[in-house]
């Protein structure tokens, strides 16, 4: 049944809404329009930005379940449900022994949101461990597994990103001893200097911790929803090297960062939107501004980009109009 909920977003925008629908079993999803250009899925709002004029129906699934399906000699099997927050379910995996989500720890939101934009940091995407996923297929009104090859993962991108589908729980293939991937170069050099090398899965948590506080906001204090723009992935250009993260097969991934620092003197903020001191992908809302000012923020960063680079910048947070 439809109630009233006020819905804030980790950007500072809030919306009052009386199209809100809670679903805890699957007869609820008969409460659920047809129509999915209608409808939003709502996580914890941690990636996600609503204009508080917005008429949609906002519907969130919640299933806070955790269960051990499989052991074998070398993986686990862990089911658990899109409402826990996916903080929490990294501490809980480690203390299981269940290992692999170190380097992911601490990214805010829901379990359930993890694999829409296959959330990644540190040289670890989230799609590497998981083994299928359960969701509710609004247009088709039904239940369905998909396998993780079904899920069409990339970088910041997977099938669910097609809204047609209410993710309610995620089995994931965890590996039973501490294997870390520590090859991304800002987390190797932390642990050269100050770890000996020695570290554990605890550890590798806690830097995790250190390393995001040093450039991310906090999200108490400053509104905000992490990086807002994906880092463009391009065909190999020699002119493009200087701003390399990394080859992705024919194509190279270039850092989104260091093309708005050669703008940023030029863009246009408005309602007091700007970036974060120690990160120039990371735009910061403390004046609550207005859902035009972000936009018009957006269009002069955009159009700044492509008039320099004949790049177009996507924007990472989904925008709900
Ligand atoms: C400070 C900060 C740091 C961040 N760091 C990172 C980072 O390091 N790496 C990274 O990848 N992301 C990062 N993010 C982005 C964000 O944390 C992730 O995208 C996260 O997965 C969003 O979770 P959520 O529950 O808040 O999702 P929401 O913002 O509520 O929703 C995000 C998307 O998921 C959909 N969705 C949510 N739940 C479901 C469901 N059950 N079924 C179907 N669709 C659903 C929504 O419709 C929407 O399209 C950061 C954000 C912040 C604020």
């Amino acid at each position: 049944m439809k109630k009233f909920k006020k819905i804030s977003s980790s950007f500072g925008t809030f919306l009052n809404t009386n199209s809100y629908i809670e679903i805890t079993s699957d007869n609820d999803f008969g409460y659920i329009d047809k129509s999915i250009e209608c409808i939003h899925i709502l996580g914890e709002c941690t990636n996600t930005i609503i204009n508080s004029e917005s008429k949609k129906t906002f519907v969130k699934y919640i299933n806070n379940e955790l269960n051990i399906l499989k052991k074998t000699q070398d993986y686990t099997f862990i089911k658990v449900g899109a409402s826990v927050n996916w903080h929490k379910f990294v501490l809980e995996c480690e203390k299981l022994n269940l290992y692999g989500l170190e380097n992911l720890a601490f990214i805010p939101g829901s379990v359930g949101a993890a694999p829409i934009q296959n959330i990644g940091a540190y040289g670890v995407e989230v799609s590497e461990f998981i083994s299928e996923i359960t969701c509710y297929d609004i247009e088709y009104q039904k239940n369905l597994v998909l396998k993780k090859n079904q899920c069409k993962f990339a970088y910041r991108q997977s099938v669910f990103q097609r809204k047609k589908f209410v993710i309610k729980d995620i089995t994931f293939r965890l590996k039973n001893y501490f294997n870390p991937d520590l090859s991304y170069s800002s987390l190797r050099n932390y642990i050269d200097n100050k770890f000996n090398k020695n570290i554990n899965s605890i550890n590798l948590i806690k830097i995790i911790g250190i390393i995001r506080s040093s450039r991310l906001p906090n999200l108490k204090k400053i509104p905000n929803c992490g990086s807002f723009f994906k880092h463009p992935i391009i065909k190999k250009d020699n002119k493009f090297k200087k701003y390399l993260v990394c080859f992705e097969n024919s194509k190279m991934k270039i850092s989104a960062t260091k093309l708005i620092e050669t703008i940023e003197n030029e863009i246009n903020f408005y309602g007091g939107l700007k970036f974060y001191d120690t990160n120039k992908l990371v735009l910061t809302n403390t004046e609550n501004c207005s859902f035009k000012d972000l936009i018009s923020t957006i269009e002069s960063i955009n159009t700044l980009i492509s008039n320099k680079f004949d790049i177009c910048l996507d924007v990472e947070p989904e925008i709900i109009t």
